[in-house]
Order: structure tokens, then sequence, then C-alpha cells
């Protein structure tokens, strides 16, 4: 059986928007101009801008702008995504719940990375409150989809991180939707979202520092490698069998093994640029011996590094992770596999950061926010979207 998304042509049927007003912090300064121009409003627009997308500007948590600015952005909508709870985890990253305007919880992971000793931050973020593509190991896919978050929700998600817990400008944050929902079932918002906060006369993160994550909806890597402002890739693969992966994530009943690696033998891309191929491991499912030379098969060719995730267990899900031994077993095979392939890219095996403040990868769902915590440390795979050209080295944990 299809996603329920999926029409019998192949087309993705889009999720559910929340109605409201446009969103102020989704506006380029172009478009702020053009609001000007018609409102009769003077001012600068790019200047305007800047006041609200660079947190170190703001006063008590809000963009601290003028009363013609305000005329400006009457009718538009200002509301950010409200912090309601954080769960520190004893690596240092914080997994935070947000509530939206209209009452519903997402979730995103702040990441300090002073344990490498880089002032650099990563956020894993969501672009969906729920998500429709029910892989069986994730706590997020139990959800189904809700709605898609606009593009000023997920810009807002990234300013109310910034704003509370650092850092003050883009310049030392990473960025990977890796968090609640499918980024390409969201596409026309995400990209907004990536443009504004590529934008040099706001937050200025770079492409480069973006990754967005996709289980695979194979029509919407054509419209992605076509964005003006274009983050780095990553796919989730997680099995090496149709049979598989069907069962463990029902977009390959859409689009299947064969048809991803076809996407991504035709995606363009960029000089050094390489696509992260995510591989979850769950015990007994698609870590066998079998599997190292299938997925060695699948990477072999492409401009890819390839990262190995143990699975984060949580309850709502019977899958388990493999033990450690096993992941190191599996890693080195792999390595070797990878290596008889002449295979350029890098392997790493993820640290996977805020297990346990239910932060990592996977374990991401809409809940009651527990009661607030404080004074202690936490979750990324910073390193997901990174990337390393040359031979590939031996496996190693990625941080
Ligand atoms: S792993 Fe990603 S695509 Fe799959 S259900 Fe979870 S959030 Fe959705």
């Amino acid at each position: 059986m299809r996603l329920t998304i999926v029409a019998d042509d192949g087309s993705v049927s889009p999720a559910p928007e929340r109605l409201a007003s446009p969103s102020a912090w989704s506006l380029r300064p172009d478009d702020l101009a053009e609001r000007a121009r018609s409102a009769g409003v003077g001012g600068s627009a790019a200047h305007l801008f800047r006041q609200l997308q660079r947190v170190s500007t703001w006063r008590s948590g809000q963009p601290d702008v003028g009363r013609e600015a305000r005329r400006l952005l009457d009718g538009l909508d200002r509301s950010l995504p409200a912090i309601v709870d954080e769960a520190p985890s004893a690596d240092g990253s914080v997994r935070m719940v947000l509530r939206t305007v209209d009452g519903h919880h997402i979730e995103a992971v702040h990441m300090p990375r002073p344990h490498v000793g880089t002032p650099r931050t990563t956020f894993c973020i969501s672009s969906q409150v729920g998500c429709a593509m029910g892989c069986t190991f994730c706590a997020t896919g139990t959800m189904g989809i809700v709605r898609n978050l606009s593009a000023g929700e997920i810009v807002g998600q990234v300013l109310a991180l910034m704003a509370a817990k650092g850092p003050a400008t883009g310049h030392q944050l990473n960025l990977v939707f890796m968090g609640m929902g499918e980024p390409l079932h969201n596409l026309d918002n995400v990209a907004r979202a990536v443009e504004v906060l590529c934008d040099e006369r706001g937050v200025g993160l770079s492409p480069r520092r973006i990754t967005v994550s996709t289980s695979g909806l194979v029509p919407a890597l054509a419209r992605f490698a076509a964005l003006p402002v274009r983050p780095l890739l990553s796919v989730s693969i997680n099995a090496t069998t149709d049979e598989t992966r069907s069962r463990v994530m029902p977009v390959n009943r859409s689009f299947n093994l064969a048809a991803l690696k076809a996407a991504l033998r035709a995606f363009p891309f960029r000089r050094g640029e390489k696509v992260l191929l995510a591989y979850v491991l769950l015990r007994g499912e698609n870590d066998a011996v079998e599997d190292v030379l299938r997925l060695a098969e699948f990477a072999a060719g492409l401009h890819a590094n390839v990262n190995l995730i143990p699975l984060n267990e949580h309850e709502r899900s019977t899958h388990r992770a493999p033990d450690d031994d096993w992941v190191a077993t599996f890693s080195r095979h792999l390595y070797d596999a990878l290596a008889a392939r002449d295979f350029r890219g890098v392997l790493t095996v993820r640290n996977n950061r805020g297990r346990d403040a239910r932060g990592a990868c996977g374990q991401l769902v809409q809940g009651e926010p527990r009661r607030r915590r404080t004074g202690t440390t936490p979750g990324d795979d910073s390193d997901a979207g990174r990337v390393v050209d040359g031979a590939p080295g031996p496996p190693h944990r990625s941080r």
C-alpha cells in the first residue's frame, strides 16, 4: 500500500497549512520595501529586516522597532513559537518544546559543542507538526501529520532558540532539519525560511551550514535541487532491500531504493558537495552482514558520505538498537566494503546527543511539556551534512 499522501500518478498531496496573516519573520528585505512603498511608510527596509532578524539588537526578547516600523508591521503575524519546556541532557544539549500560536507543540534541540573546542552550536529544528511518513522507528511518525509549519514559524523557531540560548549571530550556527516532520513535504515554507535565514542583512547563515534531511520523497528532490538558496541534503536509507525498507519506511512503497538511487545519481551536486546517507541501525532488521554489502553497493558511485546511527530506543517503537560491539563490527565491515568499491566519501558513526533527554534523532514527538528542569546539561549529530572530501578514513564517532 502507498503512503496516503501519494496519488496513483506519484504526485504528493500537500500537508494542511495554518490559515493566518502573513508572518513578519518570513519577509525578505525586498518584501518589506514593497510593503513600505504601498503603505507610504519611510525608513530603510534593510534596517528593519536587521532589527527583526538579529536577536543581538532585540530588547526583552522582542525586536526593538520604532513607530514607523510598527505601522509597517501592522496586520502581520509577529508571534514567535514560545519555549514551554527544556530538558537538558548530560552531554550539553537541550531538548526544547515550543508551542505554536495555535497551541501545537513542536520540538527542537540546542547543541553547543564546547567539548570539541568550537564556539559553533547546532540547532535541530522541526518543519511540520507531526509527520505523514510513518517511519516505524520514529516517535514523530506515530503522530501522523497535523500541519506544515509556516516559513515564519520555522524562522521564528530559530530566532526563539537564538534569543534564549545563543549564539547571538548566525556565523556560529549550524542548522539541521532533522526534528519533527519531512522537510521536503513542506518544501515551499522550508525554502523561504532558508532564504530569509541566509540573508546577510539578517541572521546570515551559510546554506552550507544547513542540512535538510529527507526520508526519500523522490518527486521533491528535483525541486530541492533547483532552490536559489540550496542547503545540503541528507537522505535516510535505513534498509538495503525494498522489502525491509517498505516495512520500516512506508515512503519506499511509492519510491523504492532504485528510484531513490536514480534520483541521487541525477542530482546536480556542486563542486565538493555530497549527500549524507543516513542509516539507522535496527537490531535484527537491517544490521546483518548482507546489509553491509548492499549498503556499500548503494553508496558506491554516489557523491556521498555515510552516517551510521544506532537507533534511539523509545517507548513508541518496538525496534531495538544493536549493541555497541555489533555497531563497531558493522562499521568496520562497511568501511572495508566501501573501500573495496573505491568510495570517495567519509563513513561516520553518530554519537546520538540528547538521548537521555529524548532529544535525539527519532525521539521527538508532540506531547505535554514536562515540568521545567534547569541546571544540568545534553544532543546532534552536528556533523550530519558536513561535507568532507577525500578517500574514506577509518570509521569514527561523529560528535
Ligand atoms: S523519521 Fe523523519 S520522515 Fe520518518 S516519520 Fe520521523 S520525522 Fe517523519
